[in-house]
C-alpha cells in the first residue's frame, strides 16, 4: 500500500520537477562529499526550509484576500483552495512557478555570498531535499493513511486541526518548533473551532 503512495507521490509533475534537480545536485557534490562546509551548506538549505515553511504559511498563504486580482488568484492556487478542498491532489503540492524562482532567488543570495558554486549547490540541495519531504508529509496527512512514526503521526494529527480545528494555529507541517515557539501552538482541546478554516477568503469579513 506504501508502495501505492509513493508511485502517486513521484507521478506528480511538481514533485518529479523537484526530485530531478535534487538528484543532479546530489551528483555534482560527491567529488565534494569530504568538504565539512558541503554538508554544513546542505544542512543550513534544510534548515532555511523548515523555518520558511512556517513563515510563508503563517504571513503570506493566510493573510488576507489582496485586492489585487492577479495575487488572489495566484494565493487561490497556492494556498485557499487547499483549504477549501484539502483532499484535492492538484491544490496539494507546491507549483514549480512558485518554488523554482525562489530557489534560484535563495540559490543566487547563497552564491553571492559564498562565492563558492558547490557551496551554492548544496545550499539548494539542501532546500530542495527538505521541500520533497515537506511534501511528502503533506501529501500522506490529507491521505486516509496512517504514517509509521509517531513523530508522523503527531504532525498529521497536527495538520489536520489546522485544516478541520482551528486555521490559526499549527502551521508547521514538518515540525512545531516555530508554532511553539511563536505561540501558535495549543493543546487542541482549548481551541474553539473556527468556522472559516475551511473559507480563509471569508476571514476577513467578520
Ligand atoms: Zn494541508
Ligand atoms: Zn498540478
Ligand atoms: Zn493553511
Amino acid at each position: 500500500m506504501l508502495r501505492e503512495y509513493v508511485k502517486q507521490y513521484f507521478s506528480q509533475f511538481d514533485v518529479l520537477v523537484i526530485s530531478i534537480l535534487f538528484v543532479f545536485g546530489f551528483l555534482w557534490l560527491i567529488p565534494d562529499m569530504e568538504r565539512i562546509h558541503i554538508w554544513m551548506a546542505l544542512a543550513i538549505g534544510m534548515l532555511s526550509y523548515a523555518i520558511s515553511e512556517y513563515l510563508i504559511h503563517r504571513f503570506i498563504f493566510h493573510m488576507k484576500p489582496p485586492k489585487v486580482r492577479w495575487l488572489l488568484t495566484m494565493l487561490k492556487r497556492l494556498h485557499y483552495d487547499h483549504h477549501v478542498s484539502p483532499d484535492q491532489l492538484h491544490l496539494l503540492f507546491l507549483p514549480v512557478w512558485y518554488s523554482l524562482p525562489l530557489i534560484i532567488i535563495a540559490g543566487s543570495v547563497a552564491f553571492f555570498i559564498t562565492k563558492d558554486f558547490s557551496l551554492m549547490v548544496a545550499f539548494v540541495t539542501g532546500i530542495m531535499g527538505y521541500l520533497l519531504y515537506y511534501e511528502w508529509a503533506h501529501y500522506i496527512a490529507h491521505q486516509p493513511v496512517q504514517p509509521i512514526t509517531p513523530w508522523g503521526r503527531w504532525m498529521k494529527k497536527m495538520h489536520l486541526w489546522h485544516h478541520y480545528k482551528n486555521e490559526n494555529y499549527w502551521y508547521g507541517v514538518t515540525n512545531p518548533a516555530l508554532d511553539v515557539l511563536l505561540g501558535t501552538y495549543k493543546n487542541e482541546k482549548q481551541v474553539k473551532r473556527s468556522s472559516t478554516a475551511r473559507n480563509l477568503e471569508q476571514s476577513d469579513m467578520k
